[in-house]
């Protein structure tokens, strides 16, 4: 292995549906891993099996990466690098001389057999793979003599290449995370890897082009595990093996209780979301909700995923992308899955809420505020976020403080009633002449306001601060009353306090 190889990391997803959010931590670990060396991170869409390819799910791959600021340098979307085209649909044609070349050196065979031949495979024993004890009874270039596979090849009668896996080998290769791994080629099967239609199969692709583009770590999901002993062969009958990438595989996204791969049903079920952005089936148009609908902040996800199945030692949990990158190593990955926590990623999400300026959360909610409330006056809206930042979990919990921006007209009787003892005693008049008398309009001076105000009127000050809360927001809790005279200005405070106060 050459230590001083650049690092090349790529992303390589199949664009048969919206890109889960394991995939968007398949995507972050290569992406940490690629800038923490100073390496190139390639997004690459493997899109050879066309029959389960999904509408949109590539332009899905490409705008979930924007959305969660871990771009590419190279690859669909993302501006060309110097292996161009990286959409394996448009690199059909350079993947045939690799099968082509293994057939050559022995290592690779034509299959002509039909879908009945391989039927009957399986009817005489179910467990039955091609391999090297079927092989020799099926309808392939190794039973065939050159002169019918010549005619075979002359007449275009269909064909597949297959791998020609030796008996009874131990294919050995080190996982930077689970260490040596051995397998045995008894449990292999010649796979394919060129399909009848002159496409190749994921392996032949994904070895090609992990090749050529000069990658230097395969860094997927755990699930890609049991090709990688294929992959080595692969590599080894090439005569790429000195160039051979290192293998992660990463354990799985599990279940919150931990109870299987984590899954869009478990989703829906327990109200959290699997994928980062809204998802609109193209055949069913079912929807299915995303991060960054349901309130979620990018930074906050991100921070979430890379804590799912790797952490950097120590309490820090809190960490900006950049922090990820300089702290992020592969021996820190967890060996056993991890259980996804749909608590801790709202935790995550309100600490990077509390965190962001009010300016910045202001642009975030305004789009939610104009739809429900109407126009808002920006400098209004900061204010509004200012009170409310603290309180908020999701950038959508901005929908339950409509009362900031339009004055409750009824109350509930419950609450009149809780606060009713004030209707005798409270003065409209004097409470808005104390206000008027502030020579200095803000928090401070609005509390000690109240307090004077209450010793003087005689009313307790807990008993003017409830009826002034309800009055004011038409609910029990909320921020300071005295910031949200501030906030609505003596005018609409006192519009809203007589109202209240007329109706106990
Ligand atoms: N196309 C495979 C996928 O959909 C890529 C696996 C790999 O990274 O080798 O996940």
């Amino acid at each position: 292995m050459n230590l001083l190889r650049r690092v090349r990391v790529r992303f390589a997803p199949s664009p048969t549906g919206p890109l889960h959010i394991g995939g968007v931590r398949t995507a972050l670990y290569n992406y940490l891993f690629a800038k923490k060396h100073h390496g190139d991170f390639i997004l690459r869409i493997e899109d050879t099996d066309q029959n389960r390819m999904v509408a949109g799910a590539e332009q899905y791959i490409i705008e979930s990466l924007k959305w969660v600021g871990i771009s590419p340098n190279e690859g669909v979307g993302f501006g060309d690098g110097t292996h161009a085209p990286y959409r394996q649909s448009e690199r059909k044609d350079s993947y045939r001389q690799y099968a082509e070349k293994l057939i050559e050196s022995g290592f690779a065979y034509y299959a002509f057999d039909s879908e009945e031949d391989l039927d009957r495979l399986r009817t005489d024993n179910a467990n039955a793979k091609y391999d090297s004890t079927t092989r020799l009874n099926l309808k392939n270039s190794l039973t065939c003599s050159p002169e019918v596979v010549a005619e075979k090849l002359a007449a275009h009668e269909p064909y597949v290449i297959r791998l020609k896996i030796p008996a009874d080998e131990e294919v050995i290769f080190n996982d930077e995370i689970r260490g040596t791994v051995t397998v045995n080629t008894n449990e292999m099967d010649d796979k394919v890897l060129l399909k009848s239609d002159g496409m190749p199969t994921y392996h032949l692709a994904n070895v090609c082009d992990d090749y050529v583009m000069q990658i230097s770590h395969v860094i997927r999901g755990e699930e890609w595990l049991p090709s990688a002993p294929l992959h080595v062969l692969l590599y080894r009958y090439l005569g790429w093996e000195g160039v051979m990438p290192k293998f992660a595989h990463l354990p799985l996204l599990l279940k919150p209780d931990g109870n299987g791969k984590l899954s869009k049903r478990d989703g829906d079920r327990l109200g959290f979301p699997v994928f980062p952005l809204q998802w609109t089936d193209p055949k069913t148009n079912e929807m299915s909700s995303g991060y960054k609908q349901n309130g979620y902040l990018p930074e906050a996800v991100i921070n979430m995923l890379a804590f799912l199945g790797w952490n950097p030692g120590g309490t820090q949990e809190i960490y900006s992308l950049d922090q990820l990158i300089e702290a992020f190593t592969i021996e820190r990955i967890s060996h056993g899955g991890a259980k996804f926590d749909a608590e801790k990623a709202k935790w995550f999400n309100h600490e990077y809420i509390k965190a962001c300026s009010n300016e910045t959360i202001a642009n975030l909610v305004a789009p939610i505020v104009q739809e429900k409330f109407g126009n808002i006056d920006s400098s209004y809206l900061i204010a509004v976020v200012g009170l409310i930042k603290d309180r908020m979990v999701l950038i959508n919990d901005i929908n339950a403080f409509g009362y900031l921006f339009g004055a409750t007209e009824t109350y509930l009787e419950a609450n009149l009633a809780k606060v009713s003892g004030v209707r005798e005693i409270f003065n409209a008049d004097v409470f808005e002449a104390t206000l008027k008398a502030l020579t200095t309009f803000d928090g401070a001076n609005v509390e000690i306001a109240f307090k004077e105000f209450a010793a003087a009127q005689n009313i307790k000050t807990g008993d003017l601060m409830k009826f002034l809360r309800v009055s004011l927001v038409g609910e029990l809790s909320g921020p300071a009353i005295h910031d949200l005279v501030v906030l609505f200005g003596i005018d609409q405070s006192l519009i809203r306090i007589r109202n209240c106060f007329q109706q106990l």
